[in-house]
Formats: structure tokens, C-alpha cells, sequence
């Protein structure tokens, strides 16, 4: 790190998904609510609750690509996704002998489901541990972006709900997160020290290293384990990284400054 970048500025891109928030945490809580439901509604009389989240697991894969009939768009990661997976998953097991289809159900199913997307208890949920006070502190040195990749409706929800206007100068959401979208940084900054801070290393730190930029890897693998190959990684991009375990160990990385 060359410290006299400092003066010309910080610029820190925050992740959001697992970064700042967990994010399947509300998605657990509601397939617990969904679980308790079917073991009362089948009086006891259905599959190993284990299999159930699987087969909803795949559901919920196969639904990003179907086209939902609601707007004749593909479901890709919208909103509705989640609460059609969980009611589709209810028809599965009617289907299979374990009940009788019940529109009533079918609705209060879906309701259960929209929980993940209900302000408040977004709001009650927080932000990761040391989260709070890693923005505070950093904010008052850096300049502050948050660029998260997802459905546009689904995530300024959350956005809304953990007020994170409160610490960023700049909010962004895209469908993807490339070199190219990274690029625009480098070239918005050039003098500036850029970082981009999350936990996919080929979302959020391969394509910024890619881009030129810096990277602090702070690995949350649940959506699926990534593979990562430093290998890839040219010898200035390794000097450019940077591997944390926690947020809260992200104000050290910066304490000339702080
Ligand atoms: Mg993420």
C-alpha cells in the first residue's frame, strides 16, 4: 500500500448480501414457520422435513428461469420467487398423496413466505456484527458506496429497512457485478486508493482486482461454495488483496488513517 494514495482519498465499495447482512437468515425463519404449518396441516403424516427444504431447493433454482404467470416474466431473483416456491412445494406434497389442496392454505403459505421481504423484520434483524460501528467509523475517512447485485425491488426494500442511506454517499443496484461495471470506479478515481469489500471472490474481488481496483475478501459462503483459484491472481493483484475473517477487523486495515 502506498501511503501517500491516502490524501487523494479512500473510496470503499461495499457489498451488501452476506457482506452486511445475512441474508438467508429470514429465508430459515420462514421455512421453519412453513415446516411447523405442513406438520400441523398433514397431522404429522409427511416426508423428513430435511427433504422437504431440498426438494424446495431445487423448486426455487428451477424458478428463476420459468416464466411466472402472474407477469409473464421469468422469475429470475423477484419477489415472488420465494412464497410461489414454498406454496409450489405445498402443491408437490398434495400432489403426492400427503393432503388435500387448499387455496386458504395455499395463501397463508404464501403470506409466510413474503416474511423475508417484510420491513420491519428486516429492521429487527440488523446488520452483521460490527457492522454498524465499521460504517461509522469509516465513513467519516472514506467515501462510501454500496453496489449490491440482485432483483431492484427485493433489494431497496432492504436497503429502506437497515437505512444504509445513513452511511453511503452513493447506492447502486445491478443485475451484475463484471471488470466493466468496476472500471467506471477506476476511472471516476484515478488518483484514489478504491477497494471493493465482499464476500464472493469472483463478484466482488476478482472482477475489481480485474478492474484495477483493491480487494478485501471477507468470505460468507451460503449460497454455495465457491472455488477460488489465487492462482489467477497476477502478482501486483495479490499485493491489491486482502483476507478478513470479520467486518470488524476492516477499521485496522485503514488505521493510518483512522
Ligand atoms: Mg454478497
Amino acid at each position: 500500500m502506498v501511503m501517500g494514495r491516502w490524501d487523494k482519498g479512500l473510496i470503499l465499495i461495499f457489498d451488501l448480501d452476506d457482506t452486511l447482512m445475512w441474508t438467508e437468515y429470514l429465508y430459515s425463519l420462514a421455512f421453519l414457520e412453513y415446516s411447523k404449518l405442513l406438520i400441523e396441516i398433514f397431522q404429522r403424516r409427511l416426508p423428513y422435513i430435511g427433504s422437504i427444504a431440498k426438494r424446495s431447493e431445487e423448486i426455487s433454482h428451477d424458478k428463476i428461469k420459468e416464466i411466472n404467470l402472474a407477469t409473464g416474466q421469468p422469475y429470475g431473483f423477484s419477489m415472488n420467487r420465494y412464497p410461489d416456491t414454498l406454496v409450489a412445494s405445498y402443491k408437490e406434497l398434495c400432489d403426492n398423496g400427503f393432503g388435500t389442496y387448499d387455496e386458504k392454505i395455499a395463501a397463508q403459505i404464501r403470506n409466510i413466505g413474503m416474511m423475508v421481504f417484510d420491513g420491519v423484520k428486516i429492521e429487527e434483524a440488523g446488520l452483521v456484527p460490527g457492522a454498524e460501528n465499521t460504517l461509522s467509523l469509516l465513513r467519516r475517512k472514506a467515501y462510501l458506496i454500496l453496489v449490491t447485485k440482485g432483483d431492484k425491488e427485493v433489494q431497496e426494500i432492504k436497503i429502506k429497512a437497515l437505512n444504509l442511506e445513513r452511511w453511503f454517499s452513493e447506492i447502486r443496484i445491478v443485475s451484475n457485478k463484471t471488470k466493466e461495471s468496476f472500471l467506471e470506479f477506476r476511472e471516476r478515481f484515478p488518483d484514489s486508493l478504491v477497494y471493493s469489500i465482499g464476500n464472493s471472490f469472483s463478484s466482488d474481488i476478482k472482477s475489481a482486482l480485474d478492474a484495477g481496483l483493491a480487494g478485501i475478501f471477507i468470505p460468507c459462503y451460503t449460497w454455495k461454495a465457491e472455488s477460488i483459484d489465487y492462482s489467477s491472481l497476477t502478482p501486483e493483484q495479490l499485493r491489491n488483496f486482502i483476507r478478513l475473517k470479520k467486518i470488524e477487523e476492516l477499521p485496522a486495515v485503514f488505521s493510518d488513517i483512522i
